[in-house]
């Protein structure tokens, strides 16, 4: 066979295939959007599980009309112009690849409204060669992203979804992940039109303790440790678990670096092993994390989905969790024999 370059729908269809996994890898991608377009407020609608509708509306800083078809093409993004911005990413997204990704996969629908544009307009993407078509359109400021029958044109994909129960869960534990990344943002979710959580903009730290023990139940938040320390450029803070209420599963294991959620080795491996003579060695601790540091000292351009960061200091980094949460561990427990001997 010669040398082709490929059309571009099927160039985005297999860059999807690193983007979409399933729905709740559309909704991760969407609400990233919203969030980085500056929402306060984002409304999650699911129908069937997310395979047959996901819809994401948010109050953002929405996308102008002559920028409605770029921001459907791949390797467009706002976010990053060069290589220096690549390496200090303060944005959620900076890819440009999820709605290219998403609109080859299925039927996209963008209506949007700027402040300072008088009417909306919507963007219809779906077909041969990524043609999109454009029209006037309702819609108060912000942005309404709708994505019909994912994977109806990837009859291989699709049978790979599971049932709507499962897929819905999937994108419940995302809005939840995401829900404790940004306390000041309030979410809704809901599933065929069932209201399923709804979580009001928190701003104090009362108010985001209150947020963490709707996500993450009341047990967990009233017998927590509260997690509070800085040292030479690194902040970590939230709110861990006392060891006697482990987990039989890593169901509540939430850890974040710079406000992006991570399932991160070395992050975990720091918290595991300051529990590590505490709970039993099949047992996990429970945990909602934060980790701030330069963007500099952190490449997230590692995974197409980015659960994954590199730390310039990776030892450095895994030894200061380490010990902020084994010195939490141990005064708690040296406090509770005290009161014990009293
Ligand atoms: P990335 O997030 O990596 O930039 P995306 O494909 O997810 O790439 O989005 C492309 C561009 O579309 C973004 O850079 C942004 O300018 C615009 N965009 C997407 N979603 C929204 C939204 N909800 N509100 C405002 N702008 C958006
Ligand atoms: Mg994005």
């Amino acid at each position: 066979m010669s040398i082709q370059i490929l059309p571009a729908r099927l160039a985005n269809q297999i860059a999807a295939g690193e983007v979409v996994e399933r729905p709740a890898s559309v909704v991760k991608e969407l609400v990233e959007n919203s969030l980085d377009a500056g929402a306060s407020k984002i409304v999650v609608d699911i129908e069937k599980g997310g395979a047959k509708r996901i819809r994401i509306s948010d109050n953002g800083c929405g996308i102008r009309k002559e920028e409605l078809t770029l921001a459907l093409s791949r390797h467009a993004t706002s976010k990053i112009k060069d290589l220096t911005d690549l390496e200090a990413i303060a944005s959620l997204g900076f890819r440009g690849e999820a709605l290219a990704s998403i609109s080859s996969v299925a039927r996209l629908t963008m209506t949007s409204k700027p402040e300072n544009q008088e009417s909306a307009w919507q963007a219809y993407a779906q077909g041969r060669d990524m043609e999109v078509t454009i029209q006037p359109a309702a819609h108060p400021n912000g942005t309404t992203i709708e994505v019909n029958d994912l994977f109806f044109n990837t009859p291989a994909r699709r049978k790979f979804l599971r049932t709507e129960k499962t897929e819905f869960s999937h994108i419940d534990e995302v809005i939840r992940r995401i829900a404790l990344a940004r306390f000041d943002v309030s979410f809704v979710l809901t599933h065929n039109g069932k209201m399923i959580r709804s979580y009001r903009a928190a701003a104090n730290m009362d108010q985001n303790a209150k947020r963490v023990g709707q996500v993450c139940g009341q047990k967990f938040i009233e017998n927590a440790l509260t997690i509070d320390c800085q040292h030479e450029g690194l902040h970590l803070w939230g709110w861990i678990a006392k060891p006697e209420f482990y987990r039989a599963q890593n169901d509540l294991c939430y850890s974040y670096v710079n406000g992006r959620m991570m399932r991160d080795k070395l992050i975990n491996h720091g918290i595991r092993q300051a529990y590590a003579e505490l709970i039993p060695s099949d047992g996990y601790p429970a945990f909602v994390l934060y980790l701030e540091l330069d963007h500099k000292e952190v490449d997230v351009n590692v995974h197409p989905a980015k659960h994954e960061v590199r730390f310039h200091q990776g030892r450095y980094v895994h030894d200061f969790i380490y010990s902020v949460c084994h010195q939490a561990l141990q005064s708690d427990l040296a406090q509770m024999q005290q009161s014990i001997a009293e």
